[in-house]
């Protein structure tokens, strides 16, 4: 079941995108409203990923996607930004967001994106032959989970923050380029912009350093990537 939530309150523009998520083999679920969305994502669990709108006439997609993460870190969120709205798209990636697609978007564009994304929340494809934890003190990642630990105390991460620190404690103390990390964690098809590694670095970032501002634990490569530990 690949079921994906599409809320968009121009229903040119839903119907649009509905009709192509269908052809690409997924179920959708309609809202108008972000009010509607969250009810429709509260009665059905199916739902993995949810494409959001921003300019909604009651609440608008970001505040929709920061409730979304509220209730369940789980779901891939990709926003729905328009091409004027540069700025939106670090907001809404701030706020918890997977992804971002620019309207006006090709069929090809947006199922990419979804199919994407729903690979990289699938689960399923574990590798058979890695441990189930992974413990760097004071870090422990479960990878059967797929939560992480900080002091024994869980740190919500997002898919995509979980594939980042995965990745980094698979490799301590390796530097990894912006490039690496974007094939490791999005996947090689993936053709969205370097810029959405250092987003989710920083949203990273002020989830787990002690001292976001100074941080210790994923630590800047200047003009390459970033590291793990020093
Ligand atoms: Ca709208």
């Amino acid at each position: 079941m690949r079921k994906v939530l599409v809320l968009e309150d121009e229903e040119n523009i839903r119907s649009f995108v509905v009709i192509n998520l269908k052809r690409a083999g997924y179920e959708t679920i309609e809202a108008a409203t972000g009010e509607e969305a969250l009810a429709r994502i509260k009665e059905d669990p199916g739902i993995r990923v949810a494409l959001l709108d921003i300019m909604l006439p009651g609440i608008d997609g970001f505040e929709v996607c920061r409730r979304i993460r509220a209730m369940d870190s789980k779901i891939g969120v990709i926003m729905l930004t328009a091409r004027t709205q540069e700025m939106d798209k670090v907001t809404g990636l701030m706020t918890g967001a997977d992804d971002y697609v620019t309207k006006p978007f090709s069929p090809a564009e947006l199922t990419a994106r979804v199919d994407a994304l729903f690979r990289r929340t699938g689960g399923g494809e574990e590798e058979a032959a890695s441990p189930d934890e992974i413990s760097q003190p004071p870090f422990l990642l479960n990878t059967r989970n797929r939560t992480l630990e900080k002091n024994g105390q869980r740190v919500k991460l997002t898919q995509v923050e979980y594939g980042i620190v995965k990745l980094f404690m698979e490799n301590p103390g390796k530097a990894l380029s912006r490039e690496e990390i974007l094939d490791a964690v999005w996947g090689k098809d993936y053709f969205g912009e370097l810029k959405i590694v250092d987003v989710n670095i920083r949203r990273l970032r002020i989830k787990i350093e002690d001292n976001p501002t100074k941080p210790t634990y994923v630590n800047t490569v200047w003009g390459y990537g970033y590291k793990w530990g020093s």
